[in-house]
């Protein structure tokens, strides 16, 4: 017998489960969110794997690190000379604890704000949409909603033989406190994380040694990106090993041993710090009750359609937990679709045009097919590409590297697909989205006036590049 009933009940308080309650707020439902994420002093810490341990602390340490690395390496080409540089690993890591919990009690202000209920604790869904909520603090109780949202998140995977001790082996969470810049630091994976958190490390003065399995880099991107990228993380220093596997990693004398295969040899290496970030899986343990009835995938996500229903009616699920890209604002997306289509309204998400963006330096972004996926699905397509080092504004700010590629249809000239590696690339990919999802033409990119001097101009170069006819560069 359920203590309390709800139009919604949301389990997991991250950027999909927190952003649908409170458009489902907006619309006039009754919400209970449960989160069990505390911070340190045991508040709640609503926001999820992305406020918390993911993409807002990791772009602090970013942009404290480019700031870092700026002051040394780039100033002197401005003729601005800066003596005694030093940075203080302790501040930097406090500025990106406020900025974390500033945001945390926004939303619980938010929370208020909207009328949500919220419940600091685990939920787990029982059969008839009964949810079993045990609180941090306080005695276990039940609710029952109309609907309800599966919105648990992602962890880390692990690999045999390497255990996360949090001090010397970490996942993304040690990774963004260390106390100290470790003198040589591992990461086994170049994917996302582990070029993210590799460049933040490196930048403060870590060597720094990236095992990857994959014999390519970024295999997400096209080869012309990815060469790019690899480049420039070459002249940063990262030691980027391709095609190397890590079997173990063991902790002997405040060090870490790595075993790691290269071909058919089997070598080793010892560091200081290592970062095990070789992907995530959803957090389906211990989120449902034998009798829920939602089922699973093999790879233990929660199964749903096209509309983000699962197996059970008016149960829902979203964000790392589902299929799709493992993205904040694809989990916050088909959060409020899933909110509207129970309203009644035409909750939409559009998995083909979801932008990702890695904010290392130079950033990389991307949306829709790679010529890559274009040729294997055999459509006709042209592309236009444009260096920043033949835009004005890429020189004078001292950040040319990198280049805008746009892929659009043969036939139709619709655009497919664009891949950026530059300057806030994180930033203008958006137009591109928005062109897509207005099912614009590359045409349409190139009528459009760009402002000059602008980063946008090399979008304008790129479009018209797809019929040759870039003004600053031969075609
Ligand atoms: P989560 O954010 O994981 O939230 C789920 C919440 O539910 C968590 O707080 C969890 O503790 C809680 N929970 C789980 N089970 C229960 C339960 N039974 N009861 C109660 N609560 C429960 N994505 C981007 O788009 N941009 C980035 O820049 C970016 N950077 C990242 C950097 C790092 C280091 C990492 C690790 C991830 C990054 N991501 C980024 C990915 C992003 O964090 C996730 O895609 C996003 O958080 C998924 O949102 P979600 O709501 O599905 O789940
Ligand atoms: P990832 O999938 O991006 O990269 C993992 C890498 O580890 C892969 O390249 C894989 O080949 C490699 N690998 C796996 N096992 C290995 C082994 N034994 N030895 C060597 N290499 C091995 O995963 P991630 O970096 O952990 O990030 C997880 C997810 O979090 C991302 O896919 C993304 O969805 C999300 N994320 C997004 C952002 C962003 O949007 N900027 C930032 C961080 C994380």
């Amino acid at each position: 017998m359920s203590d309390k009933e709800f139009d919604l009940i949301i389990i997991g308080g991250g950027p999909g489960g927190y952003v649908a309650a409170i458009r489902a707020a907006q619309l006039e439902m009754k919400v209970l969110l449960i989160d069990d994420r505390q911070a340190d002093d045991g508040k709640p810490a609503p926001g999820g794997t992305c406020l918390n341990v993911g993409c807002v602390p990791s772009k602090a340490l970013l942009d404290s690190s480019k700031h870092y690395h700026h002051v040394q390496h780039d100033y002197a080409a401005h003729g601005i000379s800066v003596d005694g540089v030093s940075m203080d690993v302790g501040t930097m890591i406090e500025r990106k604890r406020k900025v974390v919990k500033q945001l945390n009690g926004g939303l619980l202000q938010l929370f208020k704000a909207n009328k949500i209920e919220f419940a600091n604790g685990r939920g787990k869904l029982l059969a008839d949409r009964e949810v079993e909520i045990t609180p941090c603090e306080g005695e276990t109780y039940r609710a029952r909603g109309k609907h309800v949202i599966l919105a648990a998140g992602s962890v880390p995977f692990t690999i045999p033989n390497v255990e996360i001790d949090g001090e010397h082996i970490v996942d993304n969470v040690g990774a963004l406190e260390f106390d100290a810049v470790p003198e040589r630091m591992g990461v086994i994976g170049a994917g996302v994380i582990g070029l993210e958190m590799g460049s933040v490390w490196k930048r403060l003065g870590s060597e720094m040694v990236l095992f990857e399995a994959m014999d390519e880099l970024l295999p997400v991107v096209d080869k012309d990106m990815s060469r790019a990228a690899a480049r420039e993380f070459k002249k940063q220093g990262l030691d980027i090993r391709l095609g190397t596997k890590v079997a173990g990693a063991e902790v002997t004398d405040g060090k870490v041993k790595v075993t790691f295969t290269e071909g058919d040899e089997e070598k080793t290496d010892t560091f200081d710090k290592l970062l095990v970030a070789v992907g995530r899986r959803a957090a389906s343990d211990e989120l449902l009750a034998e009798d829920s009835g939602v089922e699973l995938t093999e790879r233990g996500q929660v199964k749903v359609d096209e509309h983000c229903r699962t197996s059970v009616s008016r149960v829902w699920a979203i964000g790392d937990l589902v299929r799709g890209p493992m993205l904040a604002h694809k989990a916050s997306e088909e959060g409020v679709a899933v909110v509207e289509t129970i309203a009644g309204q035409h909750g939409h998400i559009n998995l083909d045009h979801v932008p990702w963006v890695i904010y290392t330096d130079p950033e990389i972004a991307w949306v829709g097919k790679t010529e890559k996926e274009l040729s294997e699905d055999g459509v006709e397509y042209k592309a236009g590409s444009f260096p920043f080092a033949a835009t004005g504004r890429g020189l004078a700010m001292g950040e040319a590297a990198g280049h805008v590629k746009i892929l659009a249809d043969a036939e139709t000239d619709r655009i497919l697909g664009a891949q950026i590696i530059g300057p806030s690339a994180s930033e203008m990919i958006a137009e591109i989205v928005v062109a897509m999802e207005f099912a614009g033409a590359s045409e349409d990119l190139a009528r459009i006036i760009h402002a000059h001097p602008t980063l946008s101009e090399a979008i304008h170069e790129a479009a018209l590049a797809v019929e040759k006819r870039a003004i600053h560069k031969a075609n």
